[in-house]
């Protein structure tokens, strides 16, 4: 290679060494005194080189950080590197950079060691952002806090309403319904045919409202004696189906039954939930079906997932959300009994054990409930 295309490349890589973001620094040995440093050096702690060179190293480093630096070089001592140590270096004006260091060692061809190349990145920016990104987490963890207050005194409110609601209108209505049935009874020769039908509207109003009131207030009452013990799920699955048997029988559904836990959880509310779930499993069926209800759980990532099959009616995509709320129902009470509340009641004690509940259904081809409980 030619001396001027050797000059040539020389200055390239000067000029390289000189305006790379990061500072260079070479140090001796034997005694810790800066021998040169690139433009960077200069530009960003304010000395000349003048100033610089010849000066030991740690007059550049910030006094806080000395047994840091001792650290660095203890360790650049023994393996003749330094990755990444997390330093402050001090400007002409007082001020401090912080910067990561990392050291290599220069040797000669029997290993002793020439000189040693220091490089300091200056992390001021990250810093920043490091210090930016913490104070918007504490704001949002902040935030999260006072609003979850506030549902929890929401929430608190609601229940509190919705038991003394249901808890008060119980008492008028028994009223009226015993009048209905005193009419009925005392006045049975004296109506005619037109308000013998007035008094049976109103009673099958006043029972149906009944339930309503009876279903919220159980609503309301949900996770409110909290006992938790170890359920069984396959024995409380085979006590249901005992108290269900003349309706099992009468629809002649047929049961599938895997593998289901012991839980630690509440055994009233798991309960209701189950029952909930296979009386609808039985009775959203296709006519002239029998019904096939399959049950079986399985544990996936720290917690058990539970799915309750049927072959019964399914349920259109657009309302597989909407059923899980109150009194919420996609049918005429003429066409399947009920009162919209079953699927409220699995939610919210599926939410008391800390686990999602949702649905996979299709129309005509039966639905799949799921929900998870916390192992
Ligand atoms: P209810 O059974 O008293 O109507 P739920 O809250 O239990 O109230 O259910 C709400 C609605 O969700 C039901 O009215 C029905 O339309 C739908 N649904 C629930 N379970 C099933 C099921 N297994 N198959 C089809 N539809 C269902």
């Amino acid at each position: 290679m030619e001396n001027k295309e050797l000059e040539a490349r020389a200055e390239k890589y000067f000029n390289l060494y000189d305006t790379s973001p990061d500072m260079y620094l070479s140090i001796d040995p034997e005694d810790g005194s800066i021998k040169e440093c690139n433009q960077t050096v200069v530009r960003k702690t304010g000395y000349t080189k003048e100033e610089i060179i010849g000066q030991p190293v740690f007059f550049l480093y910030h006094p806080g950080c000395m047994p840091r630096v001792k650290k660095a070089f203890q360790s650049f001592t023994e393996t003749g590197r330094v990755e990444n140590a997390a330093l402050e270096i001090k400007t002409k004006d007082g001020s401090t950079i912080p910067v990561l260091l990392s050291v290599e060692a220069v040797r000669d061809q029997q290993g002793n060691i020439l000189y040693s190349n220091s490089c300091w990145r200056d992390i001021s920016q990250i810093k920043r952002w490091e210090q930016q990104w913490a104070a918007a987490n504490k704001d949002l963890e902040k935030k999260v806090r006072e609003q979850t207050h506030e549902l929890e005194i929401i929430n608190k409110e609601l229940g509190h309403f919705a038991y003394i609601a249901s808890h008060d209108l119980q008492e008028p209505l028994r009223t009226v319904m015993s009048f209905v049935e005193l009419l009925r009874k005392d006045y049975h020769q004296q109506l005619d045919d037109n308000a013998q039908k007035y008094i049976n509207y109103i009673s099958q109003a006043t029972e149906h409202m009944r339930n309503l009131v009876k279903g919220l207030l159980e609503y309301s009452l949900i996770g409110h004696q909290r006992r938790l013990t170890t359920v069984d799920c396959k024995a409380i699955v085979t006590e249901i189906q005992a108290d269900l048997a003349a309706h099992i029988t009468e629809s002649k559904a047929i049961f599938e039954i895997g593998e289901l836990p012991q839980l630690y959880g509440y055994e009233t509310e798991l309960r209701l939930l189950f029952q909930n779930l296979i009386t609808n499993a039985i009775k959203f069926q296709k006519k002239d079906t029998a019904p096939l209800v399959k049950i079986s759980a399985q544990q996936e990532n720290g917690h058990w997932k539970f799915s309750f099959t049927d072959n019964g009616i399914g349920i259109e995509d657009q309302y597989t959300e909407m059923i899980f709320t109150l009194f919420q129902r996609l049918h005429l009470k003429s066409e399947y009994e009920g009162t919209g509340i079953g699927l409220a009641h699995c939610r919210k004690i599926v939410h008391l054990h800390g686990g999602q509940i949702w649905v996979d259904s299709h129309p005509n081809e039966g639905s799949t409930f799921y929900f998870t409980i916390p192992n």
